[in-house]
């Protein structure tokens, strides 16, 4: 970091006021993998927890600040460009929106989905919003837990609306959907879910979905989709929310749909804040990622340990060999670490759990 650091008074202090500098050195923190890094930022997100304002006129409710929205689809199918135009939609109504991003392939920076393109240049201009590429990680796991982390401090510094894209080829919907509130799944005109690339099950996560690329010749082949889709949900089995998946269309390149799509997203929100979901899905994701962060502890603290590593050289070749059977050598070396967990192991960020 060139620029030096705010002191922890001023970081709290920076990130309520809204000031995105601060606010940007603060997710470096979160992102960077420094021991001391990590524990100031584990002390800022403490403060600022502490000091959340729970009372949120906005969305008038006890403990929601801000609505986060999962957006997600193949790649190509039109997602940055989607939240481009939902962003502006919603700046221009006076509210603000900070975009994060769960991009695995970001760690291979060359091969970035979602890295090497100007995006959402419209949108980043705008006082209001916030855009973040993805962090960077060894695994999907790091990078995830990262963009859990920052929706806390984007969340303390006064978004409405947080809203997480993904690549879409794999597990990061998964992980997108265990920290948001709703889960849009963009889809391509005409072509059903196997041609598309999708997996079943991310249909089956999918709050509201969302035929995009709805404009010009595109305008049939777009409702045959929604025809299709609008089947596919029928038949799956009723979701833990109680609410019915909506299938829409629009053209986020022409903006056509998309305040029928936020009109939807706000129905969703209202519908399961009146039933209790929208909480009660909080409170089961923060214990996720309790579990989460417990694993990804562990795991760094025992495969840090000098001890640890020790024994597991000694015991392997005769694994190798066949003299011991992996699951003794395993109980071995587990023996040593319960020993010696005192030895400080470092509770970082990228620990391979996905
Ligand atoms: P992403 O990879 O899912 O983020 O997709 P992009 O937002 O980068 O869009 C991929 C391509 O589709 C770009 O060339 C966009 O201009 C185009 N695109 C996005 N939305 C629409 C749309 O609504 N209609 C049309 N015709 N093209 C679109």
């Amino acid at each position: 970091m060139r620029r030096p650091l705010p002191t922890i008074e001023q970081f709290v202090q920076g990130i309520r006021s809204g000031n995105r500098v601060v606010l940007g050195q603060a997710i470096t923190l979160v992102e960077s993998a420094r021991p001391d890094h990590q524990a100031l930022a584990q002390e800022i997100i403490a403060l600022l927890l502490q000091s959340t304002d729970h009372q949120s006129p906005i969305h008038q409710s006890p403990i929601l600040q801000s609505l986060r929205i999962a957006v997600t689809g193949a790649p190509g199918v039109g997602k940055s460009t989607f939240i481009e135009a939902l962003g502006t939609l919603l700046t221009g109504q006076g509210q603000s929106v900070a975009v994060l991003a769960i991009d695995p392939t970001s760690s291979v920076s060359k091969g970035s989905i979602l890295g090497d393109k100007t995006r959402m240049e419209r949108l980043s201009a705008s006082e209001l919003a916030f855009i973040r590429p993805s962090p960077s990680g060894e695994s999907l796991g790091g990078v995830a837990r990262k963009t859990r982390e920052t929706i806390l401090l984007v969340e303390a510094a006064g978004y409405d609306t947080v809203i997480i894209e993904t690549v879409g080829v794999g597990q990061s919907e998964i992980a997108a959907h265990s920290m948001t509130d709703v889960f849009l799944l963009l889809l391509l005109p005409g072509a059903g879910d196997e041609l598309q690339g999708i997996k079943r099950g991310i249909v089956e996560m999918a709050d509201i979905l969302a035929v995009n690329k709805a404009d010009g010749d595109r305008v049939k082949l777009a409702n045959q989709a929604r025809a299709f889709y609008l089947n596919a949900t029928h038949l799956l089995p009723p979701a833990p929310s109680g609410w019915t998946p909506k299938v829409l269309a629009c053209s986020a390149e022409q903006g056509t749909g998309i305040a029928e799509i936020w009109q939807t997203i706000r129905e969703y929100r209202d519908f399961t804040l009146a039933n209790g979901y929208l909480h009660e899905n909080r409170r089961q994701q923060a214990g996720y990622w309790l579990r989460e962060a417990l694993q990804a502890g562990l795991h760094t603290a025992f495969f840090s340990n000098p001890a640890v590593r020790e024994k597991w050289a000694a015991v392997e070749p005769e694994v190798l060999a066949g003299k011991m059977s992996p699951f003794a050598a395993a109980e071995m070396v587990l023996g040593v670490f319960v020993k010696n967990r005192s030895v400080e192991g470092k509770f970082g960020h990228d620990s391979g759990l996905y």
